[in-house]
């Protein structure tokens, strides 16, 4: 087996390590094509005005100078074009990625790419906890999730997201299939600062408002320290949408 694996935090990242360990314990060859720097946040965006520069940076290892999308792209149809991957994972992300997470996450979106491109595909991320990174919960538990979700295949479009529990491996409470959440408070404000020379800049900040995790979501299950696992879907259609514009355009 052949696995392409990139992530959203950067070729440096230590979940990127975490997941080639993993990758490797289920494949022959492993191929890393990761971004430069951080590109959490990013989504599912293309580099279309820069170029692309691709740096290798040793056997099966490469850094390009964009997102994880253009990752995907630049390891399927250029580094593996004559030896495609029978599998496509993207991670170990830091920190969750779960509910509205979801439509942010570059981590995410180098799994969507590569469904859109054909191959099964899964994200991962592992839940913090402050200083705590708890990778070894992902370690741990992440190559029996695949090899399971793999030797029953992958519906059309479909790809899966795994997140994993802010806890150590031996303290995870059990695998639990879910649907995406939503938190449903108003989590983004923009953090106002001067600079040395008293003019203001801004960052986008997060608030850490109480929120009720609905039933079977990924939200509860993390915060029940169990695995998530969701599969989505590619085609953001809303069915129910159709039903209720079709008298006004039907
Ligand atoms: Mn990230």
């Amino acid at each position: 087996m052949r696995i392409l694996i990139t992530n959203d935090d950067g070729i440096h990242a230590p979940g990127l390590a975490v997941l080639e360990r993993i990758a490797k314990s289920l494949a022959d060859e492993v191929v890393v094509v990761a971004p430069e720097s951080d590109q959490s946040g990013v989504a599912h965006s293309l580099s279309l005005s820069d170029p692309l520069r691709l740096r290798k940076v040793s056997d099966n290892h490469f850094a390009v100078k964009g997102t994880p999308t253009d990752c995907i792209i630049m390891g399927v149809r250029k580094i593996m074009l004559d030896n495609p991957p029978d599998l496509i994972l993207s991670g170990v992300n830091r920190g969750q990625n779960v509910a509205e997470d979801v439509t942010y996450s570059g981590t995410i979106a180098g799994a969507m790419e590569g469904t859109l491109l054909g191959f099964p595909s899964i994200a991962l991320s592992q839940c913090y906890a402050g200083e705590n990174s708890f990778w070894d919960c992902a370690e741990a538990h992440a190559a029996g999730l695949i090899e399971k979700i793999v030797a029953r295949g992958f519906p059309p479009g479909v790809l899966v997201n795994l997140n994993f529990p802010a806890c150590p491996p031996d303290e995870v409470q059990g695998v639990s299939l879910t649907r995406q959440g939503r938190r449903e408070q108003e989590l983004m404000k923009i953090e106002g600062r001067r600079d040395g020379r008293g003019n203001p800049y801004y960052w986008i900040a997060f608030e850490r408002p109480s929120f009720v995790a609905g039933e079977g979501t990924d939200l509860e299950a993390v915060a029940q320290n169990r695995i998530s696992v969701t599969p989505l879907q590619l085609d953001l259609t809303d069915e129910p949408g159709l039903a209720h514009f079709a008298s006004v355009f039907g």
